[in-house]
């Protein structure tokens, strides 16, 4: 007998697409389960009650309210693992490469998150963004300030939403309005992880921003704190730029290599993911592989600051494969949508000689992603017992993408032609914990 909470609430009705290993390793049709007159039921807490043929649904489940999206495809929601809080506003800024970026653009808008009020607002508009998007859960970097971490707790808090984020540590090479000091940083960071780590679906991550902007002092302090607090997520960035490499080379010249930075602190851990990670040497992949750490790959960003191209078939799949995530860094990235992202994905890896299916690019940012952010019990797929953290993807949302699938004979062709074309005008609906939160009507 299921309690008053567990018992069925609703039914979400569609071809529904949810994948339960990777299909690069399993093959494209072990790895997924679709229906394509699939039906989801979602119980009263917000977690998903059954999964599968809308035929084969238990009887009892029939008579409940159902929102019917036809031939659109209904997926676990999409989970952006690396993306900026604080840089909701300033997609498109043209630095000459990251270093400038940052000078220019960046810590002049990051000062702005010290003020509360303008903070709390932007948490709102950010948050309710991703939605748009179809994005349900993100690893989110907020800005050096306190105050920003906690507004963004509360307003993720208020969604039901799985949100990991953490303050911004940064103690040097950066204006005094986005620095802290070591003490300081590693004393808020811990107020903010005793506070929201674990409450609801909410989690930490230490976050020093990367190499350029910590001292020894900071990087060491962040290290302890990760080693007394295990569970929690790390994020940093790592070997983005050639002017960057250099910067740390000359910054720590006792260093192997920019790995090696991260590794004397302790930072390289199972729970420890590297953004960007484009110019990794084999050692550097090596430390990274053995520890268990994880890299993410962020292409619209990539591109756009021109910082290079990441090697998804040597980081991920070569002799020491690193476990790979895909992000939209906004706003050094270009776009709020992981369907620009995927797409973006595609072309980096096309010209390393490279290739990416289309149920490649969803499962990364399905169930990939969320086994990299240890919350593949809770998310990334449409199983019972999960949250029903869900989008509803419409393959025929615009006259291009209409037309295309005029074309499609498979799953994979929708995916793919998703994966290239599609943007938010694709999302029609997207629900965390069982909510509707976002809708758009067809077109
Ligand atoms: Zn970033």
């Amino acid at each position: 007998m299921s309690t008053a909470q567990s018992g069925p609430a609703r039914i979400i009705r569609g071809h529904t697409v949810s994948f339960d290993a990777d299909p690069h390793e399993a093959g494209p049709d072990a790895a997924v389960r679709a229906h394509s007159r699939g039906a989801v039921v979602v119980a009263r807490d917000g977690r998903v009650l059954w999964h599968g043929d809308y035929a084969r649904m238990p009887t009892a489940c029939r008579e409940l309210p159902c929102d019917d999206y036809g031939k659109a495809l209904v997926l676990p929601g999409l989970i952006d693992p690396h993306i900026h809080f604080p840089q909701y506003r300033m997609l498109a800024a043209p630095g000459k490469d990251l270093l400038d970026w940052l000078n220019r653009f960046t810590f002049k808008e990051e000062a702005r998150f010290g003020r509360k009020r303008h903070a709390a607002a932007a948490a709102e508009v950010f948050l309710d963004r991703l939605f748009a998007h179809g994005t349900t859960s993100a690893l989110v970097f907020s800005s050096v300030h306190k105050v920003a971490a906690e507004v963004l707790f509360k307003a993720a808090e208020k969604r039901r939403m799985a949100l990991v984020t953490g303050k911004t540590m940064m103690d040097c090479n950066a204006p005094d309005a986005v620095c802290d000091d070591p003490e300081t940083g590693a004393r808020e960071s811990e107020e903010l992880l005793n506070t929201w780590h674990g409450r609801g679906r909410l989690r930490y991550a230490i976050s020093p921003r990367f190499a350029v902007t910590s001292t020894q002092a900071q990087l060491e302090l962040s290290g302890q704190l990760l080693e007394a607090h295990p569970d929690c997520l790390m994020q940093t960035h790592l070997s983005e730029s050639a002017g960057e490499i250099q910067f740390v080379a000359d910054q720590f010249p006792w260093s192997r290599d920019y790995t090696d930075i991260y590794d004397r602190f302790g930072l390289l851990s199972p729970t420890s993911l590297f953004a960007h990670s484009i110019h990794l040497s084999r050692r550097e992949r090596q430390r990274l592989s053995e520890t268990g750490s994880g890299v993410i790959h962020c292409p619209t960003s990539n591109t756009f600051l021109g910082s290079g191209l990441f090697d998804i078939g040597c980081i991920t799949r070569g002799e020491a494969p690193v476990a790979t995530g895909l992000a939209t860094d906004v706003g050094g990235g270009t776009s709020y949508s992981m369907l620009q992202t995927m797409g973006e994905a595609f072309k980096v890896a096309m010209l390393n000689g490279r290739k990416i299916t289309g149920h490649e690019a969803f499962y990364m940012a399905t169930l990939g992603n969320a086994k990299l952010l240890r919350q593949a019990e809770v998310t990334g797929s449409l199983d019972a017992g999960k949250w029903a953290d869900i989008v509803v993807i419409d393959p025929e949302a615009t006259p291009v993408l209409a037309a295309r699938q005029e074309l499609s004979e498979s799953l994979e062709d929708v995916l793919f032609s998703l994966m290239i074309l599609g943007d938010d005008r694709a999302v029609r609906a997207t629900y965390v914990a069982g909510k509707r939160v976002h809708g758009r009507r067809p077109r």
